[in-house]
C-alpha cells in the first residue's frame, strides 16, 4: 500500500496510486502453481551492502509478469491474515501490521517502474499492458476487503483512547482516509463499479504514455547541411550528430522529438523554417491522428473520472483529488492560478513587443510566433542584460554542479557522498553514491544517478524512491535516485548544462535530500510520501542554493580554464533573474488551468482539441505562446491519477518556497545553520507524519504569503 513518489522534471509524478477493484483473477490463482520464489531473482530479498541493494544485473523482462503476480498474491495473502486476525483491533495488530505487509511487491514493483520509464522496450511494453490492470485490480482488491477496512475503522475511532503516538494517530488518520476515499465504505454493486472503472483506467493510463513516448521515440527532424545548422552552437551540433549515429538516420544530424532536444534547437536555430518544423514536431506528440493519438483515450479517462468521483459522493474527480492536499479545494487552487494569470499575460505582452521591435530592427519582417519565443528572447536576453546563455554554459560541468550540489547538502544536511562502485547498475551510465553522515560516519542511504537521454527513457527529469526510510521493520535507510536526460557529449569530454537545466538538477536533488533526510518510523509517512501540492515545495527550494556565490565560485568552473565564472556574469545572471519569467509563468499556468477545467468539467463527453482551444481563448492566452504541456501529451495527468487535477502544485509549492527563502535571506544567508537545522526538524526530516501546513508554520513561525513569489518572478505584488 505504499506510494512511490516521483517527479517530472518541473513536476512530479506519483505512479502507482490505489485504484478500487475487486476481480476473480484467474492468473493469480495460476500462479500457485508456479514453483519456488527462489528461482525469480526478482522475488527474493535484496542482498548485498547497505542492507541489501536491488539486483538489477539480475533482471530479465520475462520475469517481472510471474514475479508481480506471486508478490501480489503473497500480498494478498498477508492483508487477509490481518482482516481474519480474531483478535480485537488495535494500532499493532492493523494499522501496524498492515505497514509490514507488500514488501515483495514493494520490491518487484520498483523494478518494475525503473523498467517502465527508464528501460522501456515493446517487450516490456506488452508486460505493462498486461500488468497494469491487474495492479489496479490488486488495489482494489484490498481497499474493498470489507473485514480490514472494518477494523481500520475501529482503530481510527479509537485512535485517542489507544494513546497512539502523533505519528501513529496520523497513520491511521491516513488509512482511514485513504480506504474511504478509494471507495471501502461504498455499497457491493458501486464497489465492483468502481473496481471496473479503475482497471479500465489503468488500461487508458498506459496506452496514453505509450503513445507519447512512440512519438518521442520514432519523430525527428533531420538535418543535412551546414545550412540547416545556422545558429546551433557546437555542443548542439555535437548532440544532433550523436543523435543521429545512435538511431543509423541517413542524414548527419538529428533533432529528437524531446524536450532536452528541442527546446535548445528553438532557442539558437536561426532557420526559421526548421524552427518551425522542430516545434510542430513536438507539440504535436499524441495529436497526430491514427493509431497512436491520444485524443479519444482522453475522453474515455475523463469520464470516467468523472464518473467515479460521483460514485464517490464528490461532485467533480477535482474536488475528489484536493480533497487531501494543501488547497483542499478546486476553488482556492484557482484562485491561486488566477491571481498570477493577470500579471504573467501582462508581462508576456512586454516580451513580446520586446522581441518584436528586435525582429523588426533586424529587419527579419515576421509577426512573433511559438516557434520564434525561445530564439528572440534569447537575443532580449542577449540585447537588454548582455546574457550570452552560451558563455554561462562553458561554466556549467555536469559532473562539477554535481559536486557542487554535494557540497550544499554537506554543509545543510551535514551530509557526505562517496561513490560506490560494488552495487549492480542497470544501465552503464548509472552512477551510485554513499551517502553518511559527516560527523559520524554513519550510513544514511544510497543515491543513484541515471543523467543521460537514451532511447526508452521517458523525457523529463524525476526522483524515485527504491527503498524508504523507516525504523519499523530495524533500521531501514533509504535508496533514492535522480533520473535526468542530459544529453551525452563526446567521450570524455564534459558534458555542458545550460543554467535552467542546473536548476533542474538541483531541483530533483533537493526531493533526493527529501528522501534522505527523512527520519520516521512508519514506511508511508516517509520522506516525499506528502501531499502533491506540498512535495515539491523542499525540491524548489533546493534551486535557490545553485545561484548563491559559494557554490559559483567552487564549482561553476570554466570547462576549458577551469577558471571560476566571473562575478561580472553572475550579476547579470542576477539582474535578468526575472526575464522570461512571463513566458515561464504563462506557459505553466495555461497547462495547470487547463488541468483544473478539463477535470471540473463534468462528465460531458469532452473533445480535448476543442476543449483547449475554447478554454485558452476565454482566458486570452497570448497567441505566441503554447501550453507548456498540451492536452494530448500531458503525460502528469493522464499517464496516471498522480498530478491529475494537480498540476497547479508547483505554482502551490512555489508560495512556500519563495516564502521560506526568505527565512533565510533575511537570516543568516544561504548557509544559516540554525534556519538549516529548522528546515531539516520541520520540514525535511518529518515526511507525512505532520499536517504540512503545521509543519510549514512551525518552520516559518506564520503562514507563508504570496508577496515573495510576485516578488520572485518580477511580478507587481496585487
Ligand atoms: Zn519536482
Amino acid at each position: 500500500m505504499r506510494r512511490k513518489s516521483i517527479c517530472f522534471g518541473m513536476l512530479l509524478l506519483t505512479g502507482t496510486v490505489t485504484g478500487p477493484a475487486i476481480a476473480q483473477n484467474r492468473n493469480m490463482q495460476q500462479t500457485n502453481a508456479t514453483p519456488a520464489t527462489t528461482q525469480n531473482p526478482l522475488l527474493a530479498k535484496w542482498e548485498g551492502p547497505y542492507g541489501g541493494v536491488p539486483p538489477f544485473d539480475k533482471v530479465k523482462v520475462p520475469a517481472f509478469k510471474q514475479a508481480l503476480e506471486q508478490a501480489m498474491e503473497e500480498n494478498l495473502a498477508e492483508v487477509e491474515r490481518i482482516a481474519a486476525n480474531p483478535e480485537p483491533a488495535r494500532f499493532s495488530n492493523t494499522i501496524e501490521a498492515m505497514e509490514r505487509t507488500g514488501q515483495t511487491l514493494d520490491r518487484v514493483r520498483t523494478i518494475y517502474d525503473i523498467w517502465s520509464s527508464t528501460m522501456n522496450t515493446a517487450e516490456f511494453q506488452k508486460v505493462e499492458e498486461e500488468m497494469e490492470p491487474k495492479l489496479a485490480a490488486f488495489s482494489d482488491k484490498i481497499i474493498q476487503n470489507e473485514r480490514l477496512f472494518k477494523r481500520i475503522e475501529a482503530v481510527y475511532n479509537l485512535r485517542e483512547r489507544e494513546k497512539l503516538s502523533p505519528e501513529q494517530q496520523r497513520l491511521a488518520w491516513r488509512y482511514y482516509t485513504n480506504f474511504v476515499r478509494a471507495g471501502a465504505s461504498l455499497d457491493a454493486a458501486a464497489k465492483k463499479e468502481l473496481a471496473g472503472i479503475n482497471q479500465q483506467l489503468a488500461t487508458l493510463f498506459t496506452r496514453f504514455s505509450q503513445n507519447v513516448l512512440h512519438d518521442e521515440m520514432t519523430d525527428t527532424v533531420e538535418l543535412g547541411d551546414a545550412a540547416d545548422l545556422a545558429g546551433l552552437p557546437q555542443s548542439l551540433r555535437d548532440a544532433a550528430a550523436a543523435a543521429a549515429k545512435s538511431r543509423k538516420s541517413g542524414a548527419p544530424y538529428v533533432i529528437t522529438n524531446t524536450r532536452s532536444s528541442v527546446d535548445p534547437f528553438l532557442t539558437y536555430s536561426a532557420r526559421r523554417d526548421l524552427r518551425e518544423k522542430v516545434w510542430k514536431m513536438f507539440v504535436s506528440r499524441g495529436d497526430k491522428g491514427g493509431a497512436h493519438d491520444n485524443n479519444a483515450l482522453i475522453t474515455q479517462i475523463l469520464q470516467l473520472r468523472a464518473q467515479r468521483a460521483k460514485l464517490l459522493g464528490y461532485p467533480t474527480h477535482a474536488h475528489w483529488r484536493l480533497e487531501n492536499s494543501m488547497a483542499k479545494t478546486p476553488e482556492r487552487a484557482m484562485e491561486l492560478m488566477e491571481a498570477m494569470w493577470r500579471p504573467a499575460v501582462a508581462r508576456v505582452k512586454e516580451e513580446v513587443a520586446d522581441m518584436q521591435a528586435l525582429a523588426d530592427k533586424e529587419g527579419a519582417n515576421i509577426r512573433i510566433e511559438p516557434w520564434d519565443y525561445r530564439y528572440y528572447a534569447e537575443k532580449v536576453r542577449k540585447e537588454k542584460y548582455d546574457l550570452d546563455q552560451n558563455e554561462v554554459k562553458e561554466y556549467l560541468q555536469l559532473d562539477k554542479l554535481r559536486e557542487g550540489m554535494f557540497w550544499v547538502a554537506g554543509e545543510l544536511f551535514n551530509f557526505s557522498f562517496t561513490p560506490v562502485n560494488n552495487v549492480p547498475v542497470y544501465h552503464p551510465d548509472v552512477k551510485v553514491w554513499e551517502v553518511k553522515n559527516k560527523t559520524t560516519g554513519a550510513h544514511v542511504g544510497l543515491w543513484y544517478f541515471d543523467a543521460y537521454a537514451r532511447e526508452g527513457k521517458r523525457s523529463g527529469a524525476w526522483m524515485n524512491a527504491y527503498r524508504n526510510q523507516e525504523r519499523l521493520s530495524g533500521n531501514i535507510t533509504t535508496i533514492v535516485s535522480n533520473n535526468s536526460n542530459f544529453i551525452k557529449g563526446n567521450p570524455g569530454e564534459p558534458v555542458l548544462i545550460s543554467w535552467d537545466d542546473a536548476q533542474t538538477l538541483f531541483h530533483e536533488f533537493g526531493h533526493a535530500l527529501h528522501g534522505l533526510a527523512s527520519n520516521v518510523t512508519y514506511p508511508s509517512l516517509s520522506g516525499t510520501a506528502v501531499v502533491r501540492d506540498y512535495v515539491e515545495f523542499p525540491s524548489q527550494l533546493l534551486e535557490h542554493w545553485l545561484s548563491t556565490p559559494e557554490v559559483l565560485q567552487q564549482f561553476a568552473l570554466h570547462y576549458k580554464t577551469g577558471r571560476p565564472i566571473p562575478q561580472s556574469l553572475v550579476d547579470k545572471i542576477e539582474k535578468a533573474g526575472t526575464f522570461n519569467q512571463g513566458f515561464a509563468t504563462t506557459e505553466y499556468l495555461a497547462s495547470a488551468l487547463i488541468d483544473m477545467k478539463l477535470h471540473l468539467a463534468g462528465d460531458q463527453s469532452i473533445d480535448p482539441d476543442k476543449f483547449e482551444r475554447e478554454t485558452l481563448t476565454a482566458l486570452g492566452m497570448p497567441s505566441e505562446i503554447v501550453m507548456r504541456h498540451r492536452t494530448p501529451q500531458f503525460l502528469h495527468v493522464f499517464s496516471s491519477d498522480g498530478y491529475s487535477a494537480g498540476y497547479y502544485s508547483y505554482l502551490w509549492a512555489d508560495v512556500l518556497t519563495a516564502d521560506a527563502w526568505g527565512a533565510f535571506s533575511e537570516g543568516g544567508g544561504a548557509y544559516d545553520r540554525q534556519v538549516a537545522e529548522k528546515l531539516i526538524r520541520h520540514i525535511f526530516s518529518t515526511g507525512n507524519t505532520i499536517d504540512p501546513a503545521e509543519a510549514y508554520r512551525s518552520f516559518r513561525g506564520r503562514d507563508a504569503k504570496i508577496e515573495a513569489l510576485m516578488k520572485k518572478r518580477g511580478f507587481p505584488a496585487k
